[in-house]
């Protein structure tokens, strides 16, 4: 009666708690709490809540209430444990413990044995038996933390005094020293603390608590964390949660210790027998390396009724988050304590096999086993790895571009590369940095390696695209590409046809061979009868299935070849989201381009494209047949033509030098003139897409014709082609009418010519913001669409994926105005919008309007789940990435 607010609730006893409040109790109290309740051996405590902090952090100062109800619970505390904190005869002690929501370094560690003073260190050890050493060593680390935590002095100052100590007694282990020693460490650290703090260490019990509570709430807010935060995407208001947890004490003796343990192997997921364990110490020293720690089970020898315990706790654990768990542990003179738990990191291959093992256990079911693993867990699995054990010789780090282990000889050129691959020899092709021009190489080197540029520079993007091993800017190598030869920091020296070995998962470069082991995942997907038998196959196997049958969203490949179409159809593809045309104008036929471009009349320009034409029909008769019963999307050609031209300084050089020796050669500069005239200041912003199949007649009929006519070949010989032809970089429905039109026309022609009925869609991408506004028109005309996000992210944010990274990304990532690059995970807020948008306006005009992605986030795990939020039919990938797609698919679903 007579409250008129609410009162805010800041403080939880253990008992009170339960692992599904983390965000108010952070990880460890919440998981404290859940143990507490579980009835495991857990020391009594209570936990502060977030929102304390929060309103600490907004305030400036403590909420009112907070220091209350602290006093409330400690006493409650005290009344359990029979003395008070401090308490000069009888002192109960106490541990103050971080811990937010996520597990977060960079915060403040934990505080240990608060409560000691001069006068309560002397009760500990009557207490003890008269163990005078012991007390004074919990004193002396009390000071330590407490010093550098809380009262901001360098933790190294106290380490060297240690250490100083240490040396003076002729040791180098801590069970040498003895009571006399720690009398004279805690006198040093006291004057450490007031020499560097101008005050004196507080012997006030209360206060020290309450400082330490503080101090927590404060290194919220500490560089570190604020910076990890930003590269985990952490929310920066969630404050952390403070655990006050009474001591239990691993350092009295050798029947007394500490530990850590995993209910199971979490690298290989196995059941058994998994920790460390110390004896006669405390807190972190099990892994801070003071002393060699013994394993676990040796735990058994030492303690067996302890041992056993923990066993059958870890057991209860498990079966209670059924889940891998992790678990700290203090044994105090043959009493064994839990201290913390929570649901354990583990490796991708773990994932996999813990979660089918979890399932046969009848602790979990599929539809959880799914949402356990992740598409870059799978990733991870499907790369080629280099054997761990093998002798290495490492000559240089980039960045981990695109994974993968690749062993190959060093070529510095496409044209090396191709010759070189194409007598069988496994190649790296190795640049400053890539271009367009270097495509054929890239296509066919086992590797990449560039000394310049970063995660979304040409190399790393094109090379993640194709599922090839890349390192990019290892720029402690130079690279001279001209005198085919790379030196390394340290001076070594590879040559043109020297073999190295370069990681793409962890960015190293080695010189040599480095023996490789295959991934057994990738070799079942491709059919490979010998991977079944594997243990890990299987777990990912059932996996998989469960996935395919759980999701909504369907999984194309990006792909331009017969080949990678066959290989992207065993990886699971449903069709083709994107096949793109341009690649089909490299090599020997850019002369056929050259001739279209420097055309004057119109037959010229006929006979070219004529010229283009078959090669373009065989093209896609071998891609439908790979795809015969599936959707095949195929993009008109969309970059810029001077693309397939020489480059503009090369050739005006090479003309100049001819006229300068008399020999005018008419067509070089017929050349020169069509370079000259096609050259633009932004060509990401110019002659390119829908506006060339506008511009330069015939082209896009002859795409179209080779497209059909391809069609109708394959019908005829019984198949069941299903092109899907896509207009690129349409921004308003005219371009696409008419384009469209010509299309039809084309269509008509064949029919009538070949007595064929055609059944093939046009649709159009949606990559241009206007395009976006105008959806609703261009799906009057388009039947379906696909969203280019690489490009919508361009035009979006307005910038270049091939300039910025290398210019600001770093700078923006490191500030947190993104927390990953727009061009790996879809930026939901802004481009995400537009996408959100478009289907809207498109579905609202065409009820059956199909929609699907394929740009390079349609394999991105992050974004999948996006677009599968916001309705698509399907998402299109590289084949490699397929797998991942098809997973995360199924989890989204889930
Ligand atoms: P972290 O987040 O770094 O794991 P913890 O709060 O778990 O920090 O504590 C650090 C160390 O101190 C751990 O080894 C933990 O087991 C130990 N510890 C924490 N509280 C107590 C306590 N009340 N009694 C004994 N040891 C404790
Ligand atoms: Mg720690
Ligand atoms: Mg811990």
């Amino acid at each position: 009666m007579g409250h008129d607010r609410v009162m805010t609730k800041y403080v939880y006893a253990f008992s009170e708690g339960s692992k599904d409040q983390k965000d108010l109790l952070g990880g460890k109290g919440a998981n404290l709490a859940e143990m507490t309740n579980l009835g495991l051996p857990v020391p009594p405590g209570f936990i502060i809540s977030t929102e304390a902090c929060r309103a600490y952090l907004a305030e400036g100062r403590e909420p009112e209430a907070l220091s209350e109800e602290v006093s409330a619970h400690l006493e409650a505390l005290q009344k359990e444990m029979g003395k008070t904190l401090g308490q000069a005869d009888d002192p109960l002690l106490v541990s103050v413990r971080s811990g937010a929501k996520f597990s977060m370094p960079g915060m403040m560690e934990t505080v240990l044995n608060v409560g000691l003073n001069d006068e309560s260190v002397r009760g500990l050890a009557a207490k003890a038996d008269g163990d005078e050493r012991f007390a004074y060593d919990s004193y002396r680390r009390l000071l330590a933390m407490f010093g550098s935590t809380v009262l901001g002095v360098e933790s190294e100052v106290f380490h060297q005094a240690l250490e100083d100590l240490k040396n003076d007694r002729g040791t180098k282990n801590d069970l040498d020293l003895d009571v006399g020693d720690f009398q004279d460490l805690v006198a040093t650290y006291k004057k450490l603390i007031s020499d560097h703090t101008g005050s004196d260490f507080p012997q006030d019990p209360r206060e020290q608590l309450d400082m330490a509570v503080r101090a927590v709430f404060d290194s919220w807010n500490t560089e570190r964390a604020v910076l990890y935060r930003r590269q985990e995407r952490i929310p920066a208001d969630l404050g952390t949660a403070v655990s006050i947890c009474s001591m239990v004490f691993g350092n009295c003796g050798m029947n007394s210790g500490t530990g850590v343990a995993f209910t199971r192997d979490p690298a290989s997921g196995a059941q058994g027998i998994y920790g460390d364990y110390l004896q006669n110490a405390q807190g972190e020293d099990v892994v801070a390396g003071i002393r060699n720690t013994v394993p676990l089970a040796d735990l058994e020898d030492i303690n067996k009724p302890s041992y056993d315990e923990l066993l059958a706790i870890m057991e209860t654990l498990e079966g209670h988050y059924k889940d891998l768990c992790d678990i700290e542990f203090t044994v105090e003179r043959g009493k064994l304590w839990m201290l913390q738990t929570r649901v354990g990191k583990r490796t991708a291959e773990a994932a996999f096999r813990i979660a089918v093992q979890l399932v046969d256990q009848g602790l979990i079911g599929m539809d959880e086993a799914l949402q356990r693993v992740n598409g870059d867990q799978l990733a991870q699995l499907m790369f080629p790895r280099f054997d761990v054990d093998a002798e290495r010789n490492l000559i240089g780090k980039g960045m981990n571009a695109s994974p993968g282990a690749a062993v190959g000889k060093v070529v510095f050129d496409s044209t090396t590369a191709v010759e070189w691959s194409d007598r069988g020899e496994d190649v790296i092709l190795v640049r400053r940095e890539t271009n367009p021009d270097d495509l054929k190489g890239m296509v066919c080197a086992k590797g990449i390696l560039t000394s310049r540029g970063g995660k979304t520079s040409h190399a790393a993007v094109v090379a993640r695209g194709m599922g090839r091993t890349c390192v990019c800017g290892a720029d402690s190598l130079d690279v001279d590409v001209k005198k085919k030869v790379f030196t390394s920091a340290d001076g070594v020296t590879v040559n043109e046809g020297d073999v190295i070995s370069i990681d793409g998962t962890t960015g190293e470069v080695f010189v040599g061979e480095v023996p490789v082991v295959d991934s057994f995942v990738v070799r079942h997907f491709e059919g490979d009868e010998a991977a079944e038998g594997d243990e890990l196959v299987a777990a990912v196997a059932r996996i998989m299935e469960h996935a395919d049958s759980a999701r909504r969203l369907a999984v194309r490949a990006n792909v331009d070849t017969p080949e990678d179409s066959t290989r992207a159809r065993r990886f699971g593809a449903q069709g083709i989201g994107l096949c793109r045309t341009e690649h089909m104008f490299l090599g020997e036929r850019k002369t056929l381009v050259e001739h279209l471009i420097v055309a004057e009349t119109s037959q010229e320009q006929e006979e070219a494209l004529s010229a283009l034409l078959p090669q373009q029909r065989e093209d896609f008769i071998g891609i439908l047949e790979a795809m015969d019963g599936l959707p095949v999307t195929i993009r008109l050609i969309d970059p810029p033509l001077h693309e397939f031209l020489p480059d503009y300084t090369e050739l005006s050089v090479a003309v100049a030098l001819e006229d300068e020796r008399g020999e005018r050669d008419t067509k070089q500069h017929k050349l020169l003139d069509a370079v000259t005239r096609l050259h633009e200041q932004n060509p990401m912003l110019g002659l390119r897409g829908v506006r060339l199949g506008i511009v330069i007649p015939g082209l896009f009929a002859m795409q179209a014709r080779a497209i059909l006519e391809a069609t109708a070949e394959r019908t005829k010989a019984g198949g069941d082609p299903q092109p899907e032809i896509m207009i690129p970089l349409v921004a308003s429905v005219q371009e696409l009418e008419l384009v469209r039109s010509d299309i039809i026309k084309v269509a008509g022609e064949i029919e009538d010519e070949r007595e064929v009925k055609l059944s093939f869609k046009v649709g159009t991408m949606i990559e241009l913001p206007r395009a976006v506004m105008a959806a609703s028109e261009i799906a009057g005309v388009a039947e379906f669409f696909s969203f280019g996000t690489n490009d919508l992210t361009q035009m979006t944010w307005g910038f270049s994926r091939d300039d910025v990274e290398a210019s600001f990304f770093g700078t923006y990532l490191d500030k947190g105005i993104f927390g990953v690059s727009p061009f790996e995970t879809l930026d939901r807020d802004g481009v995400g919008q537009l996408v959100r948008l478009a289907v809207e306006k498109g579905r609202e005009s065409r009820p059956d309007l199909h929609l699907g992605v394929c740009g390079e986030h349609g394999g991105d795990p992050d974004s999948i789940h996006f677009f599968d939020e916001v309705g698509l039919d399907y998402v299109s990938c590289s084949p490699f990435r397929v797998p991942v797609a098809r997973l995360e698919a199924g989890r989204s679903a889930g």
